[in-house]
């Protein structure tokens, strides 16, 4: 599996897979691969002729030094594990971070509107402008016609197709359904670093959203709002930081559901030090 670590070799890849008319998908990550991760690849596989897989854990998103430090980086695994797809149409791009950003590694100033006054935009302050600036990068330097983004992070796949239309890139973005363990929880590469028990508890996290799913017709936001809030006052293991119904298009708040408009469930939780986000489609 062909492997580059610098933005010319990935231009030159890129551009050697142009000539051979062949469409580039691209999956970008930060590494420590899972299930959920692999269900983009094979997405993206399946999609277009040749699929590159960044893997580059980008400094101007952590609004949080302790997340950033703590973050697993396991690059010879993550190879290994997609070596296991028995794909010849799969390379990986590794960059540093003085290769994704040439000079200063400063975020740009985006603005997203509505999808960053909310949710992940609220509680982690710029962390959409470098979601952002980094994309941006890694768009221009890997070329590619789509890319596939998980609804495990729902908010910034509606802040990549923004992004996608403020800087007039031509790449298609893909979403890609959740992946979870049996449990329900969703797969993320921040579960490793759950302690046992902590593991434990975390699947109610899933039971709480579908609960709300099931509810959701039925019951006034203000009654699931107070539910969910107090299934989290009686697990002493997790804290809730939010828990948010929206409209799926700007994301703002949900204060009354109107006919013929979709709306997500959307909720962060902190499982010890670590910080687990998840959303379900209500209708
Ligand atoms: P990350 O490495 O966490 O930045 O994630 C890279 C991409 O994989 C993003 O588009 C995520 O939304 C997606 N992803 C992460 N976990 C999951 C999951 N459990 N199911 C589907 N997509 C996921």
């Amino acid at each position: 599996m062909k492997i580059c670590t610098t933005k010319a070799q990935i231009a030159t890849h890129s551009k050697t897979l142009k000539t051979q008319k062949k469409t580039i998908g691209f999956v970008p990550t930060m590494g420590a691969l899972h299930q959920g991760h692999l269900s983009l690849i094979s997405k993206a596989i399946q999609e277009t002729d040749h699929v590159i897989v960044s893997v580059f854990v980008n400094p101007t998103q952590f609004n949080n030094t302790q997340d950033l430090d703590t973050y697993p980086r396991t690059l010879e695994a993550d190879v290994a594990l997609l070596k296991t797809l028995n794909s010849n149409n799969l390379s990986v791009y590794a960059p540093s971070a003085k290769e994704v950003y040439s000079s200063t590694i400063e975020p740009k100033g985006y603005d997203f509107g509505s999808l960053e006054r909310v949710m992940e935009g609220a509680h982690r302050p710029g962390h959409f402008d470098g979601v952002g600036t980094v994309l941006n990068l890694l768009f221009r330097q890997v070329q590619p016609d789509a890319a596939f983004f998980g609804e495990k992070d729902f908010q910034q796949l509606q802040v990549v197709k923004k992004l996608v239309q403020k800087e007039k890139l031509s790449v298609q973005i893909i979403g890609c359904p959740i992946f979870r363990a049996s449990s329900g929880l969703a797969m993320s590469s921040r579960n490793v670093r759950l302690s046992q028990e902590h593991y434990k508890v975390a699947p109610q996290i899933y039971r709480i959203l579908s609960k709300v799913k099931e509810g959701f017709n039925a019951k006034s936001v203000r009654h699931l709002r107070a539910w969910v809030e107090a299934q989290f006052e009686q697990e002493p293991l997790l804290e809730l930081e939010y828990f948010e119904m929206a409209n799926i298009k700007h994301l703002k708040p949900l204060l009354r559901k109107r006919k013929n408009q979709k709306y997500r469930a959307f909720i962060a939780v902190w499982a010890g030090d670590v910080r687990l986000i998840d959303n379900i489609a209500l209708n």
